[in-house]
């Protein structure tokens, strides 16, 4: 079996110029992330706030988490201290309280947008029309401690890479249409961020600036 800092390297080396790799580490032990530090890697994907909390002070301060599961209210102040980028804000509720977080240590958060595109009912996010309402309002725009950087999404579950690639496109264009709209003034509004290890080379193809990649790089988890 390869090993991690292989796999590492085989998807950076595929990866285009401008597209930066999230390793995502969730279900993985402490050990697994500290070899693909020592592969060089600096930016890490989890989806739990208590295992964010539990792995973040056991590795190098220099990583840079990025949250990227659905993030429950109770635990924003818990993972504020160590997240660089919120990936997964769903809601304008969950803008306001990581707003009053993050003020309350003095920080600033890089978050971004999860818009819901797939067919799977379960995955959260903004609907297409919810965020540019939400956009409209000028409810996206007016947080001091909060910089948007932009759009996440998950395509559905599926083999079929027409499904996925239509849902790319969306996404791609919602991020236009708010880079043009109501972020038409961020100089932080850029990024997309999109795919993981069965589809990202789709998602780059429409314009994806960060993937999310687990399984490709750590393996199969055990749940
Ligand atoms: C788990 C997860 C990933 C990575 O999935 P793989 O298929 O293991 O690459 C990417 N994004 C999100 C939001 C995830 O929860």
């Amino acid at each position: 079996m390869p090993s991690i800092k292989e796999n590492l390297k085989q998807v950076t080396a595929q990866l285009p110029e401008g597209v930066q790799l999230i390793a995502v580490s969730k279900f993985h032990p402490v050990e697994a992330l500290q070899e693909a530090y020592d592969a060089g890697q600096r930016l890490f994907g989890e989806n739990r706030a208590q295992e964010l909390i539990a792995k973040a002070p056991q590795l190098p301060k220099d990583i840079r988490w990025h949250f990227i599961g659905h993030l429950q209210k109770n635990k924003v102040r818990a993972i504020m201290p160590y997240v660089s980028v919120i990936q997964s804000v769903d809601s304008v509720e969950l803008l306001k309280l990581i707003e009053k977080e993050a003020a309350r240590i003095d920080r600033t958060v890089d978050v971004l947008l999860q818009l819901h595109v797939a067919q799977e009912e379960t995955k959260s996010g903004f609907s297409v029309d919810e965020v540019m309402e939400a956009g409209e309002a000028g409810e996206l725009t007016c947080y001091p401690h909060i910089n948007v950087c932009g759009v996440m999404a998950m395509a559905s579950l599926t083999d079929d890479m027409e499904q996925v690639a239509r849902e790319f496109d969306l996404v791609r264009r919602t991020y236009v249409m708010l880079k043009d709209g109501p972020f038409d003034e961020s100089e932080h509004f850029n990024h997309l961020s999109m795919g993981m290890s069965d589809d990202w080379p789709v998602a780059v193809k429409y314009g994806a600036t960060l993937v999310r990649i687990g399984t490709a790089i750590f393996g199969a988890r055990e749940y």
